[in-house]
């Protein structure tokens, strides 16, 4: 197993953000994880890398306590979070040369070089962050989320704001790493969905409300998965 959340809460204050979910992915599965906005999913997927402690329980990454290991689960899990924070007066090879050297990466040379190749950014590797188009920085922040190779790769709103175009190329990257990396994915456009991904987890307002192969949930259903989407995450709290 890749990743197991056990009971897992965050509260903010009064707000239970994520409410006591339970959900397992398998090594070498795409996961889509999908929710409305507000829905816990961010905070999900912070407290699994490790950035945020849960309010209660946990679980693990191939097998490591995201709690008790976070060091350790950080070297094998990517992560791409929500806003992609980027330093825009780098150049790219500089910024992803200085990621690698804070994340001890072997090699470092090397993993800059693969993870431009891989994300395709080679034709823009001149520039600026700050002079990228924002579909380009989204390839930054995934190339910075590759260099040391991880086996996990989890990413918050990866096609966020791309036009239909780079859409398509960011969904061929993910479906090429998908094919020797265990990923987990957040977004809010279906068509993405049933493109990449077996499996989906469906959240709304904290709670998990489908957990299913993504063509068996469609068949159980008999409706699309935005119809499916709209009857799970609107009035309905938890299955
Ligand atoms: P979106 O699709 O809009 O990105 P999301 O599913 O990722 O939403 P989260 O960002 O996880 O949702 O937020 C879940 C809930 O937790 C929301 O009600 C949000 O306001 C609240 N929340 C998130 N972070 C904090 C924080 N640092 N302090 C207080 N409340 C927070």
């Amino acid at each position: 197993m890749s990743i197991e959340v056990n009971t897992l809460s965050k509260i903010y204050g009064k707000q239970v953000a994520v409410n006591n979910i339970n959900f397992q992915i398998k090594t070498g599965e795409i996961v889509g994880f999908l929710g409305p906005n507000g829905a816990g999913k961010s905070t999900t997927m912070k407290m699994i890398t490790g950035f945020i402690p849960p309010s209660s329980g946990g679980g693990t990454v191939c097998g490591l306590d995201f709690v008790e290991q976070s060091i350790e689960v950080r070297k094998i899990v990517g992560y791409l979070p929500e806003n992609n924070p980027l330093y825009p007066e780098m150049y790219i090879k500089e910024y992803l040369q200085f990621m690698a050297g804070l994340s001890q990466t072997n090699d470092s040379k090397v993993a800059v070089k693969n993870a431009i190749e891989i994300t395709r950014l080679g034709p823009e590797q001149h520039k600026k962050i700050g002079q990228l188009s924002k579909g380009y920085r989204q390839r930054v922040g995934l190339a910075q989320a590759l260099l040391h190779n991880p086996k996990v790769l989890i990413l918050d709103e990866p096609t966020s704001g791309l036009d239909p175009i780079q859409v398509a190329e960011m969904r061929n990257v993910i479906t090429d790493l998908g094919k020797e990396k265990t990923v987990m994915l957040s977004t809010h456009i279906m068509q993405e969905v049933e493109a990449m991904c077996e499996r989906v987890i469906m959240i709304n307002k904290g709670n998990i409300v489908a957990d299913d192969n993504l063509k068996e949930l469609i068949s159980k259903h008999q409706t699309s998965l935005e119809e499916i989407f709209k009857q799970l995450t609107q009035n309905v709290d938890t299955i």
